[in-house]
């Protein structure tokens, strides 16, 4: 246990239910300022984590062509490593590459100099495959702890999070996950000028290996994107999202 959890003490529930929520939470600020929508509710930033993946991101981004949908894409260093011409390929196409660290570990127990090593080993992994590192940063399962959102900052990236997280790794079918990602639509009906926009959360991967199946995360893609379009929705990555400072 790091040093900064043993300062709370055993009796405090609620500082640690608190903690928690600030380690978990997409919207919590708890422990430093992270991206987690859109400028404008017309604004839709798609990402995709846990890439890439020979099985699904070159059909991902055929799809994405099709409809001139530009994503942003946190690929885990290691990945990168095994496939960098998928992931030059990936950046081609015009979406924007970014850092979801080397290995995919849970942040919230690694101390600070581990944490930095696993952001920095997947930025040399991003240098050598297309020259460039990341300037955004998203934590596996979005878990941070004091020192992830500064580590990253330091590094040269913004840390990103989401509004809407459907859960398609755990989908068994293509109409679940459908529904699961209906809250977009749903928004996008009743927007109104001066709120801000989805980021949405899928995976074209699996941490664990290469060759992860997501087809229904490519199959529910295809009913919502045109229908997204209909709506007025516009893809954008998290560089053309963030015109507005995070809050
Ligand atoms: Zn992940």
């Amino acid at each position: 246990m790091d040093a900064w959890l043993i300062g709370v003490p055993a009796a405090a529930t609620l500082a640690g239910a608190a903690i928690a929520f600030g380690a978990a939470n997409p919207r919590s600020q708890m422990f430093g300022g992270t991206i987690f929508h859109t400028a404008a509710p017309d604004q839709l930033a798609i990402t995709f984590d846990d890439g890439p993946n020979p099985a699904i991101t070159p059909k991902l981004l055929d799809l994405l062509s099709r409809y001139d949908a530009k994503a942003t894409f946190f690929l885990i260093g290691r990945f990168v490593r095994e496939c960098p011409a998928l992931t030059k390929e990936i950046a081609e196409h015009g979406h924007v590459l970014a850092n979801h660290t080397e290995t995919h570990p849970n942040l919230f127990w690694l101390t600070q100099s581990a944490v930095s090593d696993e952001m920095q080993r997947c930025q040399g992994a991003l240098q050598a495959a297309t020259g460039d590192g990341a300037k955004y940063f998203r934590p596996p399962w979005g878990f941070r702890n004091p020192w992830v959102i500064r580590t990253a900052s330091e590094l040269g990236m913004q840390t990103v999070m989401w509004t809407l997280l459907p859960g398609d790794w755990r989908a068994r079918s293509t109409e679940w996950l459908t529904e699961r990602m209906r809250p977009i639509a749903r928004r996008a009906e009743r927007s109104a000028a001066g709120q801000a926009g989805d980021v949405l959360c899928l995976h074209d991967g699996a941490h664990r290996a290469l060759g992860g199946d997501r087809s229904h995360t490519i199959k529910a893609l295809e009913y919502w994107l045109p229908r997204w379009r209909d709506l007025g929705l516009k893809f954008v990555t998290i560089s053309q999202a963030v015109k507005l400072p995070a809050r």
